[in-house]
């Protein structure tokens, strides 16, 4: 059979298991950390079509680096996050070259490394007062061993946590052959903690952006990437000639104006005043063990049973991500926050336990 022919790595890989993958008749979805609410869009047309895109549409470009704080040369835009991490990845990891990351995180660099047939090391986050914290000491002796790229999640999906500053401007400053890449997806909800000022002293140093989170845009697929300007030229070289269609610059620039960026510091303000009833609700519940503290838009729940509670809000059609095969995260449930009504909804089915 021809799919015989495929990569040996490739017939090995264990592919990348959405929420949206997976299936389920749901009619609460809590497992990707979408904004619950979706976008109304007003006053787009979409005109020439049938002429390929701008291959990086400076007028997006233009807003987020006004919202980023850096400037425009030290961005690149990208199809939704992930496509700037695989990118990262093919631009500076040949056969041989490590890539290092702390589980439990993003399970997409695992897949990214696999699909790119890169050797990983893993250096598992420590718990250490009721808390999950980065091993600082042994990044930095793998680093001495040799590491290409090391991937931090910031805030890290799944665990919630934040990487202290320090520590990073430490690896930063160690690691000169080193790519850090941090990655930023839900920093919106933690604003005060992103590392972008950094990039004015580090030239190692890559964000990953995106808007699929709290800019509710899941669906157009887009995202950035902050580095200075010498690496965005060479990951130029490697993107796509046409990665971002014309349909998503125009949403993108839509969503970068300075009035839906007021309305997501609002939604923001909103999901975390959400989460704060959500979590004094759910520390009232028997079945749960632990709430971890959470920076982003979800939180990690520890429950006596998680497994019998994944199932029974699954069979209520309440989609939920559950962590338990992850490292330290036996029983855990990673729930997105929802409108205030479906986070009620998910108190009311757990009560029940
Ligand atoms: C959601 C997410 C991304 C990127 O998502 P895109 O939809 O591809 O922009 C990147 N990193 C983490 C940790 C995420 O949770």
């Amino acid at each position: 059979m021809s799919k015989n022919l495929a990569n040996r790595h490739i017939r090995l890989l264990q592919p990348y298991s959405s929420a949206r993958k997976i299936g389920g008749r749901g009619t609460i979805w809590l497992n990707a950390n979408e904004r619950p609410t979706p976008p109304v869009l007003t006053g787009l047309s979409f005109d020439d079509l049938n002429r390929y895109p701008k291959p990086q549409p400076a007028c997006v470009i233009d807003k987020y680096a006004r919202y980023a704080g850096v400037p425009c040369q030290n961005i690149l835009m990208t199809r939704g996050g992930d496509e700037g991490i695989e990118l990262v990845l093919r631009t500076f990891c040949e056969a041989y070259d490590k890539v290092l990351y702390c589980p439990p995180t993003y399970g997409m660099y695992q897949v990214s490394c696999e699909t790119l047939n890169l050797p990983q090391i893993s250096v598992p986050y420590l718990y250490q007062n009721s808390t999950f914290v980065l091993d600082e000491q042994t990044i930095l002796q793998n680093i001495d061993d040799g590491v290409k790229v090391l991937l931090l999640c910031n805030p890290n999906n799944p665990t919630g946590t934040m990487i202290d500053r320090q520590t990073i401007i430490n690896i930063l400053s160690h690691a000169k052959q080193t790519i850090v890449v941090v990655d930023e997806a839900y920093i919106e909800f933690s604003l005060a903690d992103s590392v972008a000022d950094l990039l004015a002293q580090f030239d190692n140093l890559i964000i990953i952006r995106t808007l699929s989170k709290a800019f509710g845009l899941a669906g157009i697929r887009a995202g950035f990437v902050l580095a200075n300007a010498s690496v965005i030229g060479v990951l130029q070289k490697v993107i796509a000639p046409y990665p971002i269609p014309t349909p998503t610059a125009m949403i993108a620039r839509w969503a970068l104006a300075d009035d839906n960026i007021a309305f997501v510091k609002d939604s923001v303000a909103q999901t975390l005043a959400d989460r704060k009833d959500f979590v004094n609700d759910l520390m009232t519940l028997p079945c749960v063990q632990k709430v971890y503290a959470s920076h982003a838009n979800f939180v990690l729940v520890k429950f006596k049973d998680g497994q019998a509670v994944f199932d029974a809000l699954w069979q209520k059609g309440i989609i939920v991500r559950n962590q338990h095969t992850a490292h330290l995260l036996q029983d855990c449930i990673r729930i997105s926050i929802g409108s205030a009504c479906q986070n009620r909804a998910v108190i009311d089915a757990l009560r029940l336990f």
